[in-house]
């Protein structure tokens, strides 16, 4: 059984084909510059040469005919037709309160991802162009919609609701929502088989540092509370987002500074956050180095950037009435020894203890022997469990 993992974004689609026997991944790629000029397919066929090809890409299912052109293809191909694709899972960032796991996408689940446009509306519509391309081009193939606030359905109204009037909760949806959802799913469950513990009796803070940062607390294998929100603006620090801020700025910046409020969100959305606050670039990478050679400002941006994680992991340890591991992944969290170090200092009275070897060394647990909290390094695989709910849903739909 082959599974054609999908994520289309607002110019782009990526995608991966695994062969689900052995969640072997036999190729994946990307279709950039969609509707824009110069577009391109980058193909990565497993044991053959990566290939480039530039061609003009003005919609996505021109887009998804190039790729499944390349998946038959009979010297860059993985697959001999495209009858080999036994199921489609895609990517939807949105399910609003609706959804609370993956599933088989039927006339209603399109209905309730075109009614989360205006809650993800740099997301949910190219999502849906994805699935709409996939249809036309595999008509008799099931496709699965696999959405990233899923697993946080399960948060508790104290932890998703906002002290605004009620009402803006009942008339506009106005609460927390939460991202990442297949992440931290991903990664906590990882961490149970690791440990060799149950997950349904493990409290876990999963953090997820990329681009995009999140954190959340995992209780009994739930999310209980993440720190993205209504949207991925709010929590941590991320590279180009400030995370939480007081709304007063917002007004502050209107009235007294004179910026106009589209100027507001592309500046708290785009040019805050460790580029923001380092003024020198959006990538950790670049930031340590500059530290390492003992600029301030960088300096400065790594402490806001672990304190405010650091922040989170305490109120989420309060959350869940105690803390059973403390998970890294995605880019910052899997790659950098000193940004999981310098989280976890000062941990100690929580009975947290890291190995620095074991930390610098990025085995999978990296905290000591003696930690009553265990610190893991759990790389992130979201479209392979994209892939598996969508096994998982076409089969029990094909056995019914
Ligand atoms: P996305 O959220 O776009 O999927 P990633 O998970 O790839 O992003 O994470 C990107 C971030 O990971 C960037 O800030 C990058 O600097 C950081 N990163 C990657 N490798 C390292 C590393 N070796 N040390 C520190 N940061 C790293």
């Amino acid at each position: 059984m082959n599974i054609l993992v999908i994520n289309a974004g607002s110019s782009s689609i990526k995608y991966k084909l695994f062969r689900m026997e052995d969640e072997f991944a036999l190729a994946e790629g990307t279709v950039d510059r969609i509707g824009v000029n110069g577009s391109n397919l980058t193909h990565k066929p497993f044991g053959k040469a990566e290939i480039k090809i530039e061609s003009s890409v003005p919609n996505y299912e021109i887009a998804l005919d190039m790729v499944m052109k390349v998946l038959t293809h009979p010297e860059h191909g993985v697959i001999s037709s495209i009858n080999d694709i036994s199921a489609v899972g895609h990517r939807v960032v949105h399910g609003g309160e609706k959804i609370s796991s993956s599933v088989l996408i039927t006339n209603e689940v399109e209905k309730i991802i075109r009614d989360c446009f205006d809650l993800a509306p740099l997301h949910n519509p190219p999502n849906m162009m994805g699935i709409y391309a996939c249809k036309k081009l595999l008509p008799d193939v099931p496709q699965v919609a696999v959405f990233d606030t899923a697993f946080h359905r399960t948060i508790p109204e104290e932890a998703y609701l906002y002290a605004i009037p009620y009402r803006l909760y009942e008339e506009y949806s106005i609460r927390r929502y939460g991202f990442h959802g297949t992440s931290h799913r991903y990664v906590a469950n990882i961490s149970a088989e690791v440990l060799g513990q149950p997950i349904e009796s493990l409290r876990i803070v999963t953090c997820h540092l990329g681009n995009g940062c999140s954190i959340t607390a995992v209780k009994d294998g739930k999310s209980i509370d993440t720190s993205m929100g209504f949207t991925p603006l709010e929590g941590l620090i991320m590279g180009t987002r400030s995370g939480d801020i007081d709304p007063t700025i917002v007004f502050y910046l209107i009235e007294r500074v004179g910026l106009a409020v589209q100027e507001i969100n592309s500046m708290l959305n785009r040019e805050s956050g460790l580029l923001g606050l380092s003024g020198i670039s959006r990538d950790m990478r670049d930031i340590l180095e500059s530290a390492s050679k003992g600029n301030k400002r960088a300096i400065t941006t790594i402490k806001c950037f672990t304190y405010r994680i650091k922040k989170y992991i305490g109120a989420y340890a309060f959350s869940m009435g105690g803390l059973d591991a403390v998970v890294f992944t995605a880019g910052i969290g899997e790659n950098s020894a000193q940004i999981r170090a310098m989280v976890c200092e000062g941990l100690e009275f929580l009975g947290l203890r890291i190995d620095y070897q074991r930390n610098s060394n990025r085995d999978k647990v990296i905290s000591s022997d003696n930690s009553k909290v265990k610190v893991l390094v759990i790389p992130t695989n979201e479209e392979l469990l994209i892939a598996r709910d969508t096994a998982e849903i076409t089969k029990v739909n094909s056995d019914q």
